[in-house]
């Protein structure tokens, strides 16, 4: 019999529980609420995944923070200075994720990054020579024996030790974290060997990292480690899976080759593996076929993956073939049952994670039944491709017509950086190391209540202008209170950088409780970009021209760039990305070209999605960077010389996209570096990027004030590297989920930092 998995579903809960029930415990530090809140909310996951029918029901997929935190903890691999060897207690597992600032700790969190192209982060565990490993956190097993009370079977998640070692970064130059793979693979026999007590029988071990190009020496690792996983016990059946693209073929031998009971391969964006993973598959081993996008929120096309479904039970036989989800759901919001407000036609070619179990339902059912059985199914599936296909609301012909006359030289500046770099310091006359935020200001409950009493209509529109006017006064005064050179209007309207533009630009849908995990606690609510894009009225430049006739110093504008929006938005499938890309750069375009006319001296348009953008694998580099950096200069490019174009860019490696950054001819970039004690500059220094750059002085995720000295030795680090004439002081990014006490105190020793290094420069 053919079943059904999924390798993961949402956890923040449809209404975002787990986010409020953190915050409240981060607050008060009562842990019992918290998790009783985590509790129920897995249980209804398992019930609803049952419910539905769903043959492998993952556990140990929910987490109260992050899944790569919770195997640092499972493996014991806690850093020093967290208090290793001691019992990982919730303080000190969110201590690891948030940094710690109280009475018996003081410490710095451990580094973030993106999990893989995705927009959800993953801590990045630390590694070195003398790192040991022990089981220090059941919870895999916990979770699989909670389930089980429950009347639910599940197959418990891990991440794979291959994957989990290639993640983490050395402590050490030099040091391959690979080379701990024998001290660790205890670890995962151990907790293998419980689950099997407990009574599991299958375990799914996530190894995207086989997704990217690895060499053969990696791969040699991943095979022993395989071995010795399976050898140790021979009783658990093992799911290996990989996901987010096709494996390189060297990779792909080896997945295929590991001694163990089924691998998962990602089938929406690697169907180009389809046909070599139907001959290549060994007779032991059970395929699963990932069908249903887990990335994207359209529906699927029940007619392909039907096909590719059938013809997989009729080569490798029904008891060999698993339809599944092509990787976790956790990208994909809980379920449009609480979308009242989409458009009907819209909704109709939606499906959320709830919608995708019926999907996985509706294909098992048509596998196991026979096509006829699901007649009505796909009927109704295809007619809805068709209406979507001719829809009126999706084509904009305007729209269609300025892209095709874009002319591909015209995406530059007027004049060179050295040259208007001397226009513009002659027009802002700035100190050396000037000091500036990177947008946001502190959201309190106020201003949320303020946007949700606009949303109800509880508020008129001049109220709402009042209160936002306020705001932002009382945001620049501050700045020149605390004495920043550049000053910003706090973005108080804004709720989420993507999510603002869309709501005025055509082309984009929103949804009501569309949420999707960031990291921790943080959530996006990702448009939908299913038209033609373009803007009917400006969205940004009331706002920006008040902040900006309230102070003599300069106001930059603030915009999300168009690969950020893209990038955060489910985008649609009916036309490449980059031709959508084109669409959101000219209505930015338009946007620039406003605020330049009412008076903003620097506008910001925010990258952070730049390199997250960047496809898996090398060979498609180019191809992307050439479209993204050319969609940014599209956006900026008819500004005049005298006008400073920021741009910011977060948790950003540069070294292998330093030149494309280049190409962007931003006249100043802001990035993120504190975490990593300024190590991400290097890039920078070593191709002498030639225009300004402000490396983030410190980290905004965590509520600690870093110390005047931390941040001036940061500086220091900066300016022993860059001509100080080049370099800007900021946080490493927005302060938007600060408070305003820690805010303030931040920044005043953020700008006594920059004046201390001024003096001792001789600036
Ligand atoms: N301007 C935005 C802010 O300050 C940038 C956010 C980001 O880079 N993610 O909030
Ligand atoms: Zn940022």
């Amino acid at each position: 019999m053919t079943l059904t998995s999924t390798l993961g579903y949402p956890r923040v809960g449809p209404h975002r529980e787990l986010k409020a029930a953190l915050e409240t415990y981060w607050r008060d530090g009562e842990e019992a609420p918290l998790l009783d809140t985590a509790r129920s909310l897995r249980r209804a996951s398992w019930r609803l995944q049952k419910e539905h029918g769903i043959g492998h029901i993952p556990s140990n997929d929910f987490t109260l923070y992050d899944h790569v935190l919770d195997t640092i903890c499972m493996t014991g691999a806690v850093p020093e200075r967290f208090g290793a060897g001691a019992e990982i207690d919730l303080a000190t597992y969110f201590a690891m994720a948030r940094g710690a600032q109280d009475g018996t700790r003081d410490v710095a969190a451990m580094e973030m990054t993106k999990w893989f192209d995705t927009n959800y982060h993953y801590i990045v565990p630390e590694f070195s020579p003398v790192t040991s490993f022990r089981l220090a956190f059941t919870k895999a097993v916990d979770e699989f024996t909670e389930a089980k009370a429950l009347g639910v079977h599940t197959r418990p998640v891990l991440v794979g030790p291959f994957s989990f070692l290639k993640l983490g970064k050395a402590t050490v130059a030099g040091f391959d974290p690979l080379d701990l793979m024998g001290r660790l693979l205890p670890v995962y026999e151990d907790v293998l060997k419980r689950l099997a007590e407990a009574g599991a029988d299958w375990v799914q071990i996530d190894e995207p990292c086989l997704v990217l190009e690895l060499g053969s020496g990696d791969l040699a690792k991943c095979r022993a480690a395989y071995s010795a996983l399976s050898a140790a016990v021979p009783s658990l059946k093992l799911m290996v899976a990989t996901y987010f693209g096709a494996l390189p073929e060297a990779s792909f031998e080896t997945a295929m080759a590991l001694p163990v009971a089924g691998i998962h391969l990602d089938m929406v964006r690697g169907r180009s593996q389809y046909e070599a993973a139907l001959s290549a598959l060994p007779r032991d081993k059970l395929l699963s076929l990932g069908l249903v996008d887990g990335r994207n929120i359209w529906r699927t096309d029940m007619e392909a993956a039907l096909t590719l479904a059938e013809r997989a039970v009729l080569t490798l036989g029904p008891k060999r073939v698993m339809i599944s989800a092509a990787c976790s759901l956790l990208h994909v919001p809980f379920s449009l049952a609480g979308e009242k407000s989409l458009d009907p036609e819209l909704k109709s070619w939606l499906a959320f994670a709830e919608e995708k179990l019926g999907e996985l339902a509706v294909l098992a059912r048509g596998v196991k039944e026979g096509r006829a059985e699901i007649s009505s199914e796909l009927a109704e599936n295809a007619a809805l491709f068709e209406a979507r296909r001719n829809s009126p609301r999706i084509h904009n012909p305007a729209v269609r017509a300025r892209v095709r006359d874009i002319d591909p030289h015209a995406d530059r500046r007027g004049r060179p950086f050295a040259d208007r770099q001397a226009i513009q310091q002659k027009r802002f006359g700035l100190p050396k190391l000037p000091t500036t935020t990177i947008g946001s200001f502190p959201q309190t409950s106020d201003v949320r209540k303020a946007r949700a009493s606009r949303r109800r209509g509880d508020w008129t529109e001049a109220q709402y202008d009042a209160f936002m006017k306020a705001e932002i006064e009382k945001t620049i005064r501050l700045q020149e209170r605390i004495g920043l050179d550049v000053l910003v209007h706090g973005e108080p309207e804004r709720t989420d950088m993507v999510e603002y533009f869309g709501e005025k630009l055509e082309g984009f849908a929103f949804t009501s409780l569309g949420w999707v995990q960031s990291y921790g606690s943080r959530c996006v609510k990702p448009p939908i970009i299913f038209g033609d894009v373009s803007r009917p009225e400006p969205m940004t430049v009331e706002w920006s021209r008040y902040a900006q006739s309230l102070t003599a110093k300069p106001v930059k504008g603030m915009l999300t760039g168009p690969v950020t929006i893209l990038q955060w938005s489910f985008v649609r499938d009916d036309q490449p990305r980059s031709e959508t890309c084109r669409q959101i750069a000219l209505a930015i375009r338009d946007e620039v070209y406003d605020l330049e006319a009412a008076g903003l001296g620097m506008i910001q348009i925010d990258e952070p999605a730049l390199r997250e953008g960047l496809p898996l694998h090398r060979s498609e580099w180019d191809a992307y960077l050439r479209w993204a950096c050319e969609c940014f200069r599209l956006s900026v490019c008819v500004v005049r010389d005298e006008t400073q174009i920021h741009t910011h860019m977060c948790y950003s490696e540069f070294n292998d996209i330093i030149e494309a950054i280049a190409d962007l001819d931003a006249d100043v970039i802001s990035i993120e570096t504190s975490r990593s004690r300024m190590e991400l500059l290097d890039a920078f220094v070593d191709f002498s990027y030639p225009n300004d750059i402000g490396p983030g002085v410190y980290d905004i995720h965590s509520p600690r004030v870093p110390a005047r000295s931390e941040m001036l030795s940061l500086l220091r680090l900066a300016a022993d590297r860059l001509p100080s004439e080049r370099i800007w002081v900021n946080p490493d990014c927005g302060l938007k989920t600060r408070g305003w006490p820690e805010t303030e105190a931040a920044l005043i020793e953020m700008v006594e930092a920059a004046r201390e290094l001024r003096n001792t420069i001789g600036a």
